[in-house]
């Protein structure tokens, strides 16, 4: 459903922030493909896009892809935008620029509805997810395009059920210059991870929609352009296991129907292991990704931080049964935590070299309010606000052995020939196991075949001529071409350079060590 039409016309300038460069934003990879500029459609701000009058026209400007004009400005009545904390300084700037233009500016999302006191500039602050606020943001700006006075802070107390949401405004968006399509069939997540700000925002009861919605929302995606993989940015895909099963039918066939043109990726709790119902459908569904906070592999960290769900089946036992699904897994770590020793370092890498996991996001730790971190380290005096320290918490090991703990081990875990070894690992023994997709035309379309030949013709330019680690890089792909495996090599390459150049970048001090942190840099990725 969308809002109810309203008589009068407002124009909206929907803008989504730059985001500062992260493990997860791939942003070295682009110029390895043909013309991606951004990560992932901004799923909430094209919701509200698809939400509002059907007689107010919308204009949607990602700003990692172009910054928004001054026509853009000049064009619209107000303006909305929508991020995470560590776009921050970027929202603060889009409002001033929209405030430049005397527009009113209304802020959204997950940033704001943790912290309102980020954005005191703002004209409207909307707190929450997408309901009574919403329609009261609405009505306002109807009534009167005009600043207002003062800040108005609107909190949604009644959410739009899930299963009423509109499909997002994809169409608004160029989905080819995006390097994954996203979509979201759940919110929240029943568990209470003690640095989380999850079920803090979003409830520990998952909120659903149907899957017929995801059905119609992949159809959208495929008609507006999308192509490669679509990742399910829900919290926990298991968060309700039995919606998940529901769904899983429905992407098989819609996959059959299609011809397996996409491939899934999503986030899950490592206890998914013990469910290979869920994982069989899964697979069938082609599944090829699966994100899982491991965090640390130290059981007493685990339990108090009460992540003690991923113990339920040892980690490395976890690991294999999920790759015998085919699935790779993207591990998330933390370092800095209380129980972390000298030796924790060494242990982390002990266990990527165990558990051959290509990619993994190794943070630092960051107390996020709203979570029962920020609470606890706020009683025990150990928050320090310092926007040049990595992070926000007062380690038990001194800062500096902490840091360069941490950059050891990116250092150590994204050498290019100990990151191509996981990936040769992971063709040998995961991938296999992946689902055989029928041949259908749709997969060998001449679009797809010249995308191919483009990315392989940049990789081997500007890795195997241009590169600095050559050698690893032909050792790496010789085998691939040997063996015919042409989708895996360009797949694995992308993810590949963007996290040996980020991880020498960070390690170099260009980048935060943690992708919370607020750590004052420019942002990394250009609006043009
Ligand atoms: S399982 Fe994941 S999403 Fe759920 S509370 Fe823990 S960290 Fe957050």
């Amino acid at each position: 459903m969308r809002a109810e039409s309203v008589e009068t016309v407002r124009r909206i300038l929907c803008v989504f922030p730059r985001y500062t460069s992260a493990f997860g934003t791939f942003e070295f990879a682009y110029p390895l493909t043909d013309g991606v500029q951004a990560f992932m459609p901004p799923q909430g701000l094209l919701l509200i896009a698809a939400y509002l009058p059907e007689n107010w026209p919308v204009r949607f400007v990602d700003e990692n892809i172009r910054a928004a004009t001054q026509e853009d400005f000049e064009w619209a009545e107000a303006v909305f935008v929508s991020g995470m904390h560590i776009q921050r300084q970027q929202m603060n700037d889009i409002c001033r620029r929209a405030h430049a233009f005397d527009l009113p500016v209304a802020i959204g999302g997950p940033s704001v509805s943790a912290c309102p006191d980020y954005y005191p500039s703002f004209d409207y602050l909307h707190v929450g997810e997408l309901g009574d606020a919403t329609d009261e943001l609405i009505a306002r700006l109807a009534r009167d395009p005009s600043r207002p006075a003062r800040q108005v802070v609107l909190k949604t107390a009644d959410r739009l059920d899930m299963a009423r949401f509109p499909l997002p405004a994809y169409e608004l968006a160029e989905l080819k210059r995006y390097f994954l399509g996203s979509i979201q069939y759940s919110s929240g997540c029943p568990y209470q991870c003690e640095f989380c700000d999850i079920p803090g925002l979003y409830g520990r009861n998952p909120r659903l929609k149907t899957p017929q919605q995801i059905t119609a929302e992949l159809d959208k995606l495929l008609e507006c352009g999308i192509r490669g993989s679509v990742y399910f940015v829900d919290d926990n895909f298991i968060g309700n296991r039995k919606a998940a099963l529901d769904l899983l039918p429905h992407l098989i066939e819609w996959q059959k129907k299609t011809g397996y043109v996409l491939r899934f990726s999503c986030e899950a709790t490592l206890n998914i292991a013990k469910r290979p119902e869920i994982l069989a459908g899964m697979r069938e569904a082609f599944f090829s990704t699966i994100f899982c906070g491991i965090e640390t592999t130290d059981p007493v960290a685990l339990k108090a931080m009460h992540k003690d769900h991923n113990m339920m089946v040892p980690i490395m036992e976890a690991i294999r049964i999920l790759n015998s699904f085919g699935m790779e897994v993207v591990s998330g770590i933390i370092l800095g935590l209380d129980t972390d020793k000298p030796e924790t370092g060494q242990h982390l890498l002990e266990f990527i070299e165990a558990s051959q996991i290509p990619m993994l996001t190794i943070n630092l730790l960051q107390a996020l309010p709203k979570t029962p971190l920020w609470d606890r380290l706020m009683r025990e005096n150990r928050l320090i606000e310092d926007e040049g320290r990595e992070s926000n918490v007062d380690f038990y090991l001194p800062y500096e052995d902490v840091v360069n703990t941490w950059r050891a081990c990116m250092s150590s875990a994204y050498q290019p020939r100990k990151l191509l070894e996981r990936y040769d690992y992971q063709i040998r023994e995961t991938y296999p196991n992946q689902l055989r997709r029928p041949a259908s035309r749709q997969q060998v379309s001449w679009k797809n075949i010249k995308l191919g030949l483009k990315m392989l013709r940049n990789i081997f330019w500007k890795i195997g001529v241009l590169g600095d680690y050559k050698i690893e890089f032909w050792k790496f792909a010789l085998r691939r071409l040997a063996r015919g495996e042409i989708e895996h090599l360009i797949s694995s390459m992308l993810v590949a350079h963007h996290m040996i150049m980020f991880a020498r970048a960070a390690t170099g001090g260009r980048y935060n060590a943690s992708n919370y942190s607020m750590k004052l840099r420019e942002a990394a990725v250009p609006a043009e």
